[in-house]
């Protein structure tokens, strides 16, 4: 089997490594210059989406920011999934926020804004505080504003007004401040015969609006409303592949604030801690091979490695820990790799975040520390 995946970043480069096993090859169209490549090595294969449409048996994403005429290309040869729909969807939050809404499942309050009169009746409609967001290109918090005080709503404006007219279609999204407990989310997939598998919840912790510290949990009852949600968002979409949904906890209630129609961030931890990875789930359901089993097989948490390019050699000898780089340059803040730890038996686990706090530095992993400071008070 041949797969052609759009975008060939990090998340393409996992799906190639756990594709491997089962002979299934992958090659990557670089969104940026049209380049086919290795999802490893990087190494040019070829240019020409054309050619590498007839050549490929499936074509996925690892991305949703791809340019609507590239999905368009894909969508007529027949071979992609999970499909344009799902991809705009999770490219567009004013499509995304129409998708939950026909699915029935909750999520914040929301209103659309073009111009200054459509801001103050998002503030009418949804109210203060409020959070912005534009509706294309976000990701990693970047192209948000809070609204938390009358008096901003000027300054907000002009800073919103000038991402309007940045680019062709773009608008804000106006959404209901959701004052949550905590983030969780859920990964899983659904076969072309409509079967799905879904992963246990992970708890998630963000840094600076980026994902710092994933961690699967096992709460039945979260875990319920989240598998209804799934199945609802991924049944309306009819949907194959690996399907994230991000989740608030409001007083054990959950919300959806977004999908992503792809492999996730959030289900990294799958690679240690599950029977079948997320990566290996996406391949084979976008192949039409049957899912493989999501059962929890090892309490694990995943730790992004955000803007580093070294870690401590020790780390390697550390029983539980497994480290994945991406092979990127390093550059302030990039998600450059992340760090797997796990444990066999109750306890074990937060013991060796603990031990990780120890030789992990303050300032590059927050996260970790806090959660060190937290189990040890
Ligand atoms: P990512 O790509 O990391 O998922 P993103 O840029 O797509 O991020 P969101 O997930 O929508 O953006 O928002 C980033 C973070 O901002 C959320 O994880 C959450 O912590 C916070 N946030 C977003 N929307 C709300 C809301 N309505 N109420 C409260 N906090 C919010
Ligand atoms: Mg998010």
């Amino acid at each position: 089997m041949h797969v052609l995946a759009l975008g060939s970043g990090q998340l393409a480069r996992m799906m190639s490594l756990a594709g491997a096993p089962l002979n299934i090859e992958l090659s990557a169209y670089d969104v940026s210059n049209g380049n086919i490549v290795h999802p490893l090595t990087q190494t040019v294969l070829g240019s020409g989406l054309d050619n590498a449409i007839a050549n490929a048996d499936v074509i996925t994403a690892e991305f949703e920011h791809i340019p609507h005429h590239i999905l368009d290309l894909c969508e007529q040869s027949g071979k992609f999934l999970p499909s344009t729909a799902a991809i705009k969807a999770g490219g567009d939050r004013r499509i995304e926020k129409a998708l939950l809404d026909n699915a029935g499942v909750r999520n914040a309050k929301y209103a659309v804004i073009n111009t200054r009169e459509d801001f103050t009746h998002a503030i009418e409609h949804v109210g203060i505080p409020m959070v912005l967001k534009s509706a294309l290109g976000g990701y990693d918090g970047k192209g948000q504003w809070r609204l938390k005080d009358a008096a901003d709503i000027e300054t907000i404006w002009l800073q919103m007004a000038d991402c309007i007219a940045s680019s062709d279609n773009q608008a804000i999204v106006a959404e209901q401040f959701v004052p949550f407990q905590r983030e969780v989310s859920l990964v899983g997939a659904r076969g072309k015969d409509g079967s799905i598998a879904v992963y246990p919840l992970a708890e998630n912790v963000h840094t600076n609006g980026v994902l710092s510290l994933s961690t699967a949990i096992a709460d039945q009852a979260l875990q319920e409303q989240a598998q209804q949600m799934f199945a609802a968002v991924a049944g309306s979409l009819d949907y194959v592949g690996v399907l994230a949904l991000e989740f608030f906890d409001l007083d054990g209630q959950l919300l959806v604030n977004e999908i992503a129609p792809r492999v996730h961030n959030s289900g990294h931890w799958t690679q240690q801690g599950a029977e079948t990875c997320q990566f290996e789930n996406h391949l084979r359901a976008v192949c039409g091979l049957p899912l493989g089993s999501t059962k929890l097989v090892r309490e694990t948490a995943m730790i992004n490695i955000l803007g580093e390019d070294t870690l401590p050699a020790e780390l390697l000898s550390m029983p539980g820990c497994h480290i994945h780089w991406y092979g990127k340059e390093k550059r302030a803040g990039r998600k450059m790799g992340h760090i797997n730890v796990s444990g066999d038996y109750s306890g074990e686990l937060q013991r060796r975040l603990c031990a990780l706090a120890e030789v992990l530095d303050g300032e590059a992993f927050p996260a970790v520390h806090d959660f060190a400071k937290q189990f040890s008070a």
